[in-house]
């Protein structure tokens, strides 16, 4: 039976950072991932924050040498309103550029270079069970051809993303307490785009905060389209072979034309139910980062990003812990990454009740503030010093309060 000092369960961001990183520690890391790659993911948008964790895992030169789309800032849209952000405009120092990726391109990229670095990675693999003890991680998967292997590890990381391998195993997925929505999505051709359009993510909001549509452009010209909204109303775009999502893209207002002829490279895919989070985050023999924690919603791209972040916290504990150090799992991993989390949960509770977008589409926005909610979205959302991150549960539903009042002022 095959002895390693870490078993990773996925190839996503989280496994691979966090993966490779341990590689640079001199530890036997193997990977299992249940798909062959490259494979289809949904989220496409980065943000500048990861970039950082890229680069401390080694993998950042990798993906650099891909040449993927340069994503430069945000740009949210309600009917004619509008407002930009640029990552180059923050109040945190930090990267003021990021990309948007084909993750199939991405994560393969990620993959590969993890297994250059010398880190065994099996495809094809799924995680069936595992037993977790204080030392010795027992972990049985099968193969391709149904063969079924044990291996055991010091200690195990759950990358498995929207597989969830640990959280479904040990019964500590928890719900969320956001409705449930969903989302549809394609890539189409996009010959209408113009050299703005391909340096940012463009949200249009709609149906009264209720819905949006992102609009992410890749590098081969063409473009990520999907529709978030209530799971009802996703699942009516996707009936009869997703006409509505096709209709709408084609002929909604805001978007102006720019996809009425475009061709889809894939007929449309949905998902629904996504929002998740976790009773817990770690326990004896493992720990779970990315997907396998919490996920949102994407109306801010920051799931890459807590993948990244998780997976290169939950390596450096792991090192620490195979040290012999004596880790606090709760208070060095899960209260920082939740800290994280939280702020976005914020966020987002403030896109759909219409604060966020109250301050963001007002007259007129403060640069101070403006510089720093546009940290939060570059995903700088660990630095206590920005009021927009310290305040994050009363700042969005004060401001909005105040811009609300002097708005009906003016109007009187
Ligand atoms: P994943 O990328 O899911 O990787 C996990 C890997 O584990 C997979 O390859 C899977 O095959 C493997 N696995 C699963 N089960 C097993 C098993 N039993 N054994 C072995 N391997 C297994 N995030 C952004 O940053 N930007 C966006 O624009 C964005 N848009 C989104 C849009 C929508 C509609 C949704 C729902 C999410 C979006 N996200 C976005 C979030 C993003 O998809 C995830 O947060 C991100 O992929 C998480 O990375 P991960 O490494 O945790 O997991």
């Amino acid at each position: 039976m095959q002895n390693v000092d870490v078993v990773v369960i996925g190839a996503g961001p989280a496994g691979t950072v966090a993966a490779s990183y341990l590689k640079k520690q001199g530890y036997e890391v193997t990977i299992l991932e249940k798909e062959k790659f490259p494979r289809f993911q949904i989220g496409e948008s980065l943000l500048p924050c990861c970039m950082e964790h890229l680069e401390e895992s080694g993998l950042l030169e990798a993906v650099k040498e891909k040449n993927f789309q340069k994503k430069t800032g945000a740009a949210f849209m309600r009917g004619e309103k509008r407002c930009e952000f640029f990552f180059s405009e923050q109040f945190t120092q930090g990267w003021t550029w990021t990309w948007q990726v084909k993750r199939s391109e991405f994560d393969m990229t990620l993959a590969q270079e993890t297994a250059r670095k010398g880190v065994d990675v099996h495809f094809e693999c799924e995680v069936l069970s595992v037993e977790c003890s204080a030392d010795m991680q027992t972990i049985e998967y099968k193969d391709a051809e149904g063969a079924i292997h044990t291996i055991r590890s010091k200690f195990i990381i759950d990358s498995s993303g929207y597989g969830r391998v640990l959280p479904r195993l040990f019964d500590l997925s928890k719900p969320s307490s956001f409705t449930p929505r969903g989302a549809i999505f394609a890539h189409l051709e996009d010959i209408n785009r113009t050299e703005k359009a391909s340096q940012n993510i463009f949200v249009h909001s709609f149906d009264n905060n209720k819905s949006w549509i992102w609009a992410i452009p890749f590098s081969d010209g063409s473009t990520s389209v999907g529709i978030v909204g209530d799971k009802e109303k996703i699942i009516e775009l996707a009936e009869n072979d997703s006409q509505g999502y096709k209709d709408f893209i084609r002929t909604f207002e805001d978007l102006k034309g720019r996809f009425t002829d475009s061709a889809l490279k894939f007929e449309p895919r949905h998902i629904l139910g996504y929002s998740i989070g976790v009773k817990k985050m770690w326990g004896e023999g493992f720990v779970m980062s990315g997907n396998s924690t919490e996920f949102l919603d994407p109306i801010f791209s920051s799931g890459v990003t807590f993948a990244t972040a998780s997976g290169l916290l939950s390596a450096k504990m792991t090192h620490r812990h195979l040290q012999g150090e004596n880790v606090d799992w709760k208070k060095d991993y899960e209260d920082v990454i939740q800290k994280g989390i939280d702020v976005f949960r914020s966020y987002v509770a403030g896109w759909y009740s219409g604060d966020f977008q109250t301050i963001v589409f007002a007259r007129e926005i403060d640069s101070t503030f403006k510089n720093q909610i546009c940290s939060v979205l570059a995903g700088y959302v660990w630095d206590q010093a920005n009021p927009f991150v310290k305040k994050h549960d009363t700042i969005l539903p004060t401001l909005a309060k105040v811009i609300k009042m002097k708005e009906k002022e003016v109007q009187q």
